[in-house]
């Protein structure tokens, strides 16, 4: 089935668009190897992927929006979706791939479910971390007459030119 990402930002394999890897890198201080080798795809995908997001209650239109298995970030595909929203999201679930990377996938499910009992959904620590992060990626999208998603989306600028300038804008950002 199709995706509905935004080209712009996740290429058809899923992959985070190079102009993306640029700015979550130079913004956030992802790490390049880690935002190179997410992939991105729609809980529709095939049944490897329906099962988990049958379990976490993910379906187009449900609000849990994705979830981050390894290297894969299986979505819900929603159409409704803005720019500014897809881009905090990819953001918000590389905080939590990143942690998955940091100490280990099966750690961070273990430690996400004892949380989970513990804290409410919005205060489990990894969650406060992804959630503002998310809210940045948000303000970074609307900074400067939303430039930062005109770069992404523009249809003259290379894919070299767009790198350029969004490391300019994110190290900028990042150092703000
Ligand atoms: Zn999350």
């Amino acid at each position: 089935m199709k995706s509905n990402v935004p080209l712009s930002m996740i290429s058809a394999d899923g992959a985070l668009s190079l102009p993306m890897v640029a700015i979550l890198n130079s913004a956030f201080d992802f790490s390049e190897v880690s935002l190179q080798h997410s992939r991105w795809v729609p809980y529709t995908t095939n049944w490897i992927t329906r099962i988990p997001a049958y379990f976490s209650g993910i379906k187009q239109g449900s609000s849990i929006a994705a979830m981050v298995m390894g290297r894969y970030i299986i979505h819900n595909n929603n159409t409704d979706r803005s720019l500014n929203a897809w881009f905090a999201l990819i953001c918000h679930e590389q905080s939590h791939r990143s942690e998955v990377g940091l100490h280990g996938g099966l750690w961070f499910y273990i430690k996400y479910l004892l949380q989970s009992v513990r804290y409410k959904y919005r205060d489990i620590p990894t969650e406060v971390t992804a959630y503002s992060l998310q809210e940045k990626a948000l303000q970074l999208t609307y900074a400067n007459n939303g430039e930062v998603l005109n770069i992404l989306e523009s249809k003259t600028l290379t894919v070299t030119e767009k790198c350029d300038m969004l490391r300019g804008i994110g190290k900028r950002f990042s150092g703000s």
